[in-house]
């Protein structure tokens, strides 16, 4: 049989294969995110998911600095509070956990980039990540508050921070808030398509941030969509986001593709907890190659159009590279 052109020439070997491999992971792609709690001397599993924990602050710098060490650039900082209140004004208390352990991670490393998670869901007694009226999350009030948090991470030290709210107008408020107290060189990576997700279950229990009533589709994305992704990414592009972000990733890698193709910006996915819980738990069954699946998928969230994957399995996806 003759054929002119058969693509099995160009799999026929290991050494042939790399040379025509059109996405390649390294660690430079990857964030690691640390949930951080009061205390010392503290790392609790987080046991919806195994691997990973919770930690005070100077675990936290342990475990930043073993991230840096196997090349991987920046971490996630989420905080869990001391107290929680209806405004969540724990969250800019500079004494708090995540804004303590923002100045000893840069104190300790200060070439990892150190990027922090903006909201209000882990320090609010009703878990919703704005102000509450009646049962409604007020947009406009909420807006100020995240400004505030921002500041406070940005005086904490942080490189760059991530608003996860989904709040409207909210990335032009935190950027005119640093830039009017000399952080303009903070950047802002927005959670700018963040759908409202099955996917986040096992967070609920990192975070602690289980809504009291209702859930959050009335500000978060309907799953449904891909046209409103792109204007909400368009949005976020004209309040000054420097890195947009796509939340979930595996089952939504058309809308990373879309953002890639249509806008010039730096895209991140955001690799969440489901999608970390189901390939644990599988894995546990011995059903797949953890290794493996681990590999592939966050390859193809890159091959997908993330420039940026932030994921749980970060530290093992480095050494299975
Ligand atoms: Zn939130």
């Amino acid at each position: 049989m003759s054929m002119i052109y058969r693509p099995r020439r160009l799999r026929a070997t290991g050494g042939i294969r790399s040379m025509v491999r059109e996405t390649v992971l390294m660690p430079a792609n990857l964030v690691y995110p640390l949930f951080i709690v009061p205390g010392t001397n503290v790392k609790r599993e987080i046991s919806s998911m195994v691997g990973n924990y919770h930690l005070s602050a100077d675990n936290a710098v342990e475990l930043a600095r073993e991230a840096y060490a196997l090349g991987i650039p920046a971490v996630l900082v989420f905080g869990l509070p001391e107290y929680k209140d209806e405004r969540g004004s724990s969250a800019w208390d500079m004494s708090s956990p995540v804004q303590q352990a923002i100045t000893a991670i840069k104190q300790a490393i200060p070439e990892l980039v150190v990027i922090s998670d903006v909201c209000l869901c882990e320090y609010t007694s009703h878990g919703h990540c704005g102000l509450i009226h009646g049962q409604q999350v007020d947009n406009d009030a909420t807006v100020p508050l995240l400004a505030q948090v921002a500041l406070s991470h940005a005086e904490a030290g942080a490189d760059m921070v991530a608003p996860s709210d989904m709040m409207d107008g909210r990335v032009a408020a935190i950027r005119a808030s640093l830039d009017n107290s000399g952080y303009s060189n903070v950047s802002i990576m927005s959670y700018a398509a963040k759908y409202a997700s099955a996917y986040y279950g096992p967070f609920r229990e990192a975070a602690d941030s289980a809504p009291q009533f209702g859930d959050r589709r009335a500000y978060q994305m309907d799953p449904a969509n891909s046209r409103e992704a792109l204007r909400e990414v368009a949005l976020d592009i004209e309040e000054g986001a420097d890195i947009v972000m796509v939340k979930p990733a595996l089952a939504y890698l058309d809308i990373v593709r879309q953002v890639k193709d249509e806008f010039l910006l730096p895209v991140a996915a955001y690799n969440v907890s489901g999608e970390y819980a189901m390939i644990k738990a599988a894995a546990a069954q011995g059903l797949i190659d953890e290794p493996r699946m681990v590999i592939e998928s966050l390859t193809n969230m890159k091959r997908a159009g993330a420039d940026i994957i932030i994921t749980y399995h970060a530290l093992d996806a480095v050494k299975w590279l």
